[in-house]
């Protein structure tokens, strides 16, 4: 009998010690390191997003650390048309066309080096130093709104959550090749960002003020409503721009302008004369990003 009692107390001795000791193991573990747990939070596991139709939010953004970004180098790229197109008598139009097969790879190329996408808002961040970044970022830029951009481009950043700005002269909405206004919505509301490319795509830079102040208000009033947000980012169609035209997008809020002019950007580029990098069928990336 005596032995029997000593047996169950070691029986229950041992449950005691082991159950206890995992449970406070399990307890340690969990608290510990609640800067690591949150960091787990942030970076690996970004909020689900709730529609299946849109672009999952952002890893990208961190609240600001100690960690400041004093020479930043970022890229922004700038696209056409994503299309199979060579014509040796068409210069012009070959070289504003990547094919989707070789704009894949660029994508692929851009994420397996460690490349993610940010928006012009996100840029923004940056410059004002309420965020820094954890990944190396790139903004994808497409001009003149074509609508192979919906059909070649989008399907294959959607697949990779990419983010990409489509600049739109708002006269060639729903022309033959551009996209409809129904397909700038929907891009829009996935998570492309919309910005303004003028009405008619003139050289602005020899327009009075006010042809100058009309392409660019009309613009950016018929985009919005097409999208029912703002539009507050510009590209100066054909690259051509002077300081009435700058004074003119500030005055008419917009917050950034992409010119044509080859460069990276850095601490010091002015955000309404930002350098671009021209994207080719040929263009080998590894060999100017950063
Ligand atoms: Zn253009």
């Amino acid at each position: 009998m005596a032995k029997r009692t000593s047996i169950l107390f070691w029986i229950l001795f041992l449950i005691f010690v082991f159950g206890f000791g995992g449970y406070s193991l399990s307890k340690i573990r969990n608290t510990k390191n609640p800067i690591r747990v949150s960091n787990e939070k942030v970076f690996i596991k970004p909020e689900e997003p709730k529609k299946e139709e849109k672009l999952a939010p952002s890893s990208f953004l961190i609240p600001k650390s100690d960690r400041t970004v004093k020479n930043f180098k970022i890229p922004i790229l700038m696209y056409h048309q994503i299309r199979d197109y060579n014509n040796p008598k068409d210069n012009i139009n070959t070289n504003l066309s990547v094919s989707p097969l070789n704009f894949k790879k660029q994508l692929d190329f851009l994420k397996a080096s460690g490349y993610e996408t940010i928006g012009f808002e996100e840029l923004l961040k940056i410059y004002s130093g309420e965020a820094d970044f954890a990944k190396k970022p790139v903004i994808l830029t497409f001009d003149d709104g074509y609508r192979n951009f919906y059909t070649d481009a989008f399907p294959l950043l959607k697949e990779r959550q990419m983010k990409g700005v489509v600049f739109i002269p708002s006269n060639f909405v729903g022309a033959l090749a551009y996209l409809t206004g129904e397909q700038i919505k929907f891009l829009s509301d996935w998570g492309i960002i919309i910005g303004d490319h003028s009405v008619s795509h003139i050289d602005l830079a020899k327009g009075s003020i006010s042809l100058q102040t009309e392409e660019l208000k009309s613009s950016k009033i018929a985009l919005e409503k097409i999208i029912g947000k703002p539009v507050l980012d510009l590209a100066y169609p054909l690259g051509k721009y002077n300081n009435q035209t700058i004074e003119i997008a500030k005055s008419l809020g917009f917050r950034t302008a992409v010119t044509t002019n080859y460069g990276l950007i850095s601490p010091s580029s002015n955000l309404m004369q930002l350098q671009r990098i021209r994207v080719t069928n040929n263009t080998n990336l590894a060999g100017f990003l950063p």
